[in-house]
């Protein structure tokens, strides 16, 4: 048994990429620690209470609901989608480095993940998670860092298929997430999609749509089920570089 290390931006985060792959390792008896660097309170919130408690409390339950055994919240502010100057993504990566490094050590943490370099569709929060976990699991030297994203060409389609039901997407730059020959792990977590399902849900805050503003999590939660087995059912991995000695087995390997 060993212990896996979550690293994401703001709460729902995990439950959007890696809830699925959490709720698998923790009833397969792993140690599952989820670190989340901001309270996400720029995200909107649509009955106006404070977004930042509000998504915190939403974490918790998210976090439990996924087997979680440790959640650390660093507290840093969230930047939004357009980078507040005194945000998350503009602190110095080698300090938040240093802080997610500790847990790390003091975890034995055998596997980090991480987001691709763009943070999947560009927020700069989500850049940060990336410089700031390289430079973490270098510092630890945790042997496996597994960088969380999307299959580019099912995303495609994925927003495709919307498109055609009339649910409002954003355009396809075809810049998001990884391409398919990148991805080194496509975790079946068709299992634990109900732990998923949970997860998805206790973001209440985010799984609301008002008016013009359609969110992901609102259109994913609306999906009748077999379609939300198709479009969730999956959660992908990169595999980018291997410290020297990392080659033996472990969870996801066998998972994959
Ligand atoms: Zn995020």
């Amino acid at each position: 048994m060993v212990t896996c290390v979550f690293f994401h931006a703001h709460p729902d985060d995990e439950a959007l990429l890696t809830a699925g792959t959490m709720a698998r390792l923790s009833s397969e008896g792993h140690r599952v620690v989820l670190v989340v660097a901001t309270a996400g309170e720029a995200g909107l919130v649509a009955d106006g209470g404070n977004p930042g408690v509000l998504r915190r409390a939403e974490l918790r339950s998210s976090a439990a609901l996924l087997g979680c055994d440790r959640l650390v919240e660093l507290g840093y502010p969230d930047s939004g989608l357009s980078g507040s100057p005194t945000g998350f993504s503009a602190h110095d990566p080698h300090e938040v480095a240093r802080r997610l490094a500790d847990v790390l050590h003091e975890e034995e943490a055998r596997m980090l993940t991480s987001y691709d370099p763009n943070g999947g569709y560009g927020h700069p929060d989500h850049r940060q998670v990336h410089r700031v976990a390289t430079l973490a699991a270098k510092l630890a030297r945790t042997p496996i860092l597994l960088e969380a994203t999307v299959d580019r060409t099912w995303y495609a389609r994925g927003l495709k298929a919307a498109r055609v039901a009339g649910v409002k997407v954003p355009p396809d730059t075809g810049q998001v997430y990884s391409s398919s020959s990148e991805i080194t792990h496509r975790v079946d977590v068709r299992p634990w999609l109900a732990e998923k399902r949970a997860s998805m849900a206790a973001h209440a805050s985010q799984a609301s749509s008002r008016g013009g503003d359609t969110r992901t999590l609102a259109v994913l939660l609306r999906l009748p089920r077999p379609l939300f087995r198709l479009a969730l059912g999956t959660e992908w991995y990169v595999r980018r570089e291997m410290l020297a000695g990392s080659r033996m087995t472990h969870p996801l390997a066998e998972l994959c």
